[in-house]
């Protein structure tokens, strides 16, 4: 299978590649984020919404899910923050005219970076069948466009609803609502490509698909994990609270391929010291693993703790919290007694001693939190590698105690709210027993699709209508060409969006952009949930950025009118069986909050604890009282089998990266500072040794030719090769733009992660 020519091929020609960062943020962090914000929104527009983010009467950041600390500053934002605001509150628009401008086939062919630029969405606008541009509509025939497709389906199975992690718990709670109220759990969601690995390994092992700490733990813990993780562009905030951590006496422990500017020395730009100073250097050890070595790792050091404790009995290991709160033990160290050394230092990569030196650490440590991001969850194994990180914690009573236990590091701003809110395509039983009892319509029970599966079920004309709210599907997902045919073979697409993208241009053969609000903007209040289970709200201030927007809620409230009839107006239709206020909901965001409240677990007094400064934590067994609601009642231990990832000869294994301009789908600019690139992004970052090995130059122009196990290949063209201090046989390349090459089959086994962190590779010399 080869990809169409480079649609994201910004114009490389003013590609510059010099040394990387040894330290992330400081002076140039700050400047950064003027010269964006100031690009986009003017200075005295940057100045007032950038002192709004974060901030407890303000809104939340709409990048990343990294927790508040609950003593803020006037700057409680990083780069990559300013950047993510700065793009929502821009001043530059995309109207009617651009759209009369710029045929559909044109766009199709821009890159992503190209399109958000353009500015914000201002009306809402649509693709009629074999038209060639977008054209106006207003807000009820496009309604009605949705409606009829919709209400024409054989069933209601045959349209998907995909969420992105923007979208706040009031939006989320109504589309869940609307969506199983017109009879599906069709509800794909970005979580599905993040951190849906995590969520099955702590479901299975801890009872609770969630992080278990706070910022307090992180500062009382003695040793911190970072785990395939890169948090000084992802999550830039965790930096501070990595070197508060380390000024408490913590030693960080970092495990990753590549050597990234953040994990080793951070300057904190809010203090003189980060300005002038050399920062704080955070990591105490760093293992450059071989990707997909994790498992490894963490299988080799609790072998060496169940050693450790043979040889000093009663020393080691927390006895007492294993007989009171676990089960499977024993079948757990029998198996990982057997780890053969030769498979975990072929797998990770790793020097023998370097992983008995962590081994010391670990026991010189009372109090352990292991960090982690995709690097861990984007591989087939990557369900047994987190419950082997699970069983790591358990050793030592390292859940439900300060400064210890799971922290997977939530990436788009409220993805874990909105699973919390409904938005899973397998709910449980219990969720729409609540669901069923409040709203007095019966779920359906069947699970829906999840992303891949829409991709597969669209392919094969099983799903006819696809609806995001948020998001950039068509760059977000696996496999490029072939999602682009599969939304292209549907009848329609729905976006609900705040900017352009590549998903307005690769459409059905029907198409819609619904232009809503963003978080800076004035709208009555919304709330969200961080990566580390807090509630709080958000609230905008800026005028919105044009006079026909709609907010989220008003936008699903009102598609749900049309599509199932308003009770009070005594409608008959698909949803007759449904009397759901939508109008009420859209008009009173606080009875919304009334229902989740009696819907979802921990939610009680909602309204009023939500308008506390800070808003509230939700509970969480583990981590509140070591209660575990797994299928044993108790955290369970587990087996993982070790497979080493072996590739042919002459092949390296890929990792797809962000860019530090870059945040998810969207591209900021074309710079990755840390990294050392400037103006381009088709490069492929590869070991020395590996390129000597391969005889292949730096600098030298490739195309990326990914191998799959049905014999299959696909081909990402035209990358500058950039000698690079990666794990060898391993290389990185920024995606979307090496989406492509990421099979649709080739998933994480439970979860069904695509596995965009072990693609099997060939370099494929250019001679141009
Ligand atoms: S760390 Fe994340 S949430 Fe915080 S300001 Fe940066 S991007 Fe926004």
């Amino acid at each position: 299978m080869v990809s169409k020519p480079p649609v994201n091929d910004v114009g490389d020609e003013g590609l510059v590649i010099g040394p990387p960062k040894e330290y992330a943020a400081g002076l140039p962090a700050v400047a950064w984020s003027l010269r964006h914000a100031g690009r986009q929104m003017g200075v005295k527009r940057s100045l007032l919404t950038l002192v709004q983010v974060n901030q407890k009467q303000g809104f939340d950041c709409p990048g990343c899910a990294w927790p508040e600390p609950n003593h803020r500053s006037v700057a409680e934002f990083c780069e990559n923050g300013a950047k993510a605001v700065a793009e929502e509150a821009t001043v530059r628009r995309v109207g009617a005219d651009f759209f009369a401008a710029h045929p559909v086939a044109e766009l199709a062919d821009k890159s992503d970076y190209w399109l958000g630029q353009q500015g914000r969405l201002t009306e809402p606008m649509y693709l009629a069948e074999g038209a060639s541009h977008y054209a106006p509509i207003s807000w009820e025939d496009a309604f009605g466009v949705v409606a009829e497709e919709l209400t024409a389906l054989d069933s209601p199975h045959r349209a998907a609803f995909y969420t992105s992690g923007r979208t706040s718990n009031e939006a989320a709670f109504v589309y869940q609502l609307f969506v199983r109220a017109f009879g599906t759990n069709n509800l794909p969601d970005c979580s599905n490509m993040c951190h849906e690995s995590s969520g099955s390994a702590l479901t299975q092992t801890l009872g609770v698909g969630k992080g278990s700490v706070s910022l307090e733990d992180l500062y009382q813990a003695d040793l911190i994990f970072v785990v395939g993780q890169n948090p000084g562009t992802n999550h830039p905030r965790m930096l501070s609270a990595l070197e508060k951590a380390k000024q408490a006496g913590a030693s960080i422990v970092a495990v990753n391929p590549l050597p990234e500017a953040g994990l080793l020395r951070f300057k904190n730009p809010q203090k003189v010291s980060g300005i002038l100073g050399s920062g704080t250097r955070l990591t105490d050890e760093f293992a450059q693993i071989r990707l997909n070595g994790d498992l490894a790792l963490f299988r080799a050091l609790n072998r060496l703790l169940l050693e450790a404790e043979d040889a000093a009995p009663g020393t080691v290991l927390d006895r007492a919290f294993i007989n009171e709160y676990t089960h499977g033990f024993e079948e757990f160290a029998a198996d990982v007694r057997t780890t053969p050394w030769a498979d975990v230092l072929e797998a990770t990569g790793l020097a023998r001693e370097q992983i008995e030196r962590i081994h010391r650490r670990v026991l010189d440590s009372p109090r352990i939190v292991v960090c982690w991001a995709m690097g861990l969850t984007q591989h087939k194994n990557s369900v047994p590698t987190i419950r082997e990180v699970v069983n790591f914690l358990l050793l030592r009573g390292n859940v439900g105690r300060p400064g210890a236990g799971v922290c997977p590091v939530r990436g788009h701003s409220n993805v874990q709210g909105d699973r919390t809110m409904g938005i899973y395509e397998k709910p449980s039983a219990a969720f729409l027993d609540a669901l069923e009892k409040e709203f007095g319509f019966a779920p359906p029970r069947e699970h829906g699709h999840d992303v891949v599966d829409t991709i597969r079920a669209m392919r094969d004309g099983e799903v006819e209508v696809f609806v995001a709210v948020g998001g950039n599907f068509v760059s977000a997902t696996p496999d490029t060409t072939a999602t682009e045919a599969a939304l292209r073979a549907t009848r329609l697409t729905v976006q609900v969006s705040t900017k352009l993208n590549r998903s307005h241009a690769v459409t059905g053969r029907r198409a819609l952009i619904l232009p809503t609000l963003g978080r800076t903007e004035q709208d009555r209040f919304v709330t969200v949930e961080d990566s580390m289970s807090a509630v709080h709200m958000s609230r905008g201030k800026l005028p919105p950025a044009s006079p026909h927007l709609r907010s989220e809620v008003a936008i699903v409230c009102g598609l749900a009118e049309r599509v199932l009839g308003a009770p009070e107006r005594g409608d008959q239709g698909r949803g007759d069986r449904v009397s759901v206020p939508w109008r009420d909901f859209a008009r009173d965001y606080d009875l919304i909050r009334d229902r989740i409240e009696r819907v979802i677990p921990g939610f009680t007094d909602f309204n009023r604890r939500v308008r506390e400064p800070g808003g509230f934590v939700l509970p969480h067994g583990p981590r509140d009282a070591r209660t575990f609601p797994t299928t044993t009642g108790k955290a369970n231990f587990s087996r993982n089998d070790l497979a080493v990832l072996r590739v042919p000869a002459g092949r390296l294994i890929l990792q797809t990266v962000r860019s530090h301009d870059q945040y998810n789908t969207t591209i900021y600019g074309l710079d990755d500072r840390y990294r050392g690139i400037k103006q381009g992004r088709r490069v492929v970052f590869v070991n020395p040794t590996d390129l000597a090995e391969l005889g292949i130059a730096d600098g030298a122009l490739v195309d990326l030719v990914g191998e799959w196990s049905d014999g299959t290949e696909r081909r990402a063209p035209s990358f500058k090769v950039v000698s690079y201090d990666t794990a060898a046989g391993c290389c990185a390349a920024y995606f979307p733009e090496t989406n492509v090459l990421v099979p649709l089959d080739s998933t994480a086994d439970e979860s069904n992660t695509p596995t965009s962190k072990s693609i099997v590779i060939r370099l494929e010399p250019r001679s141009s």
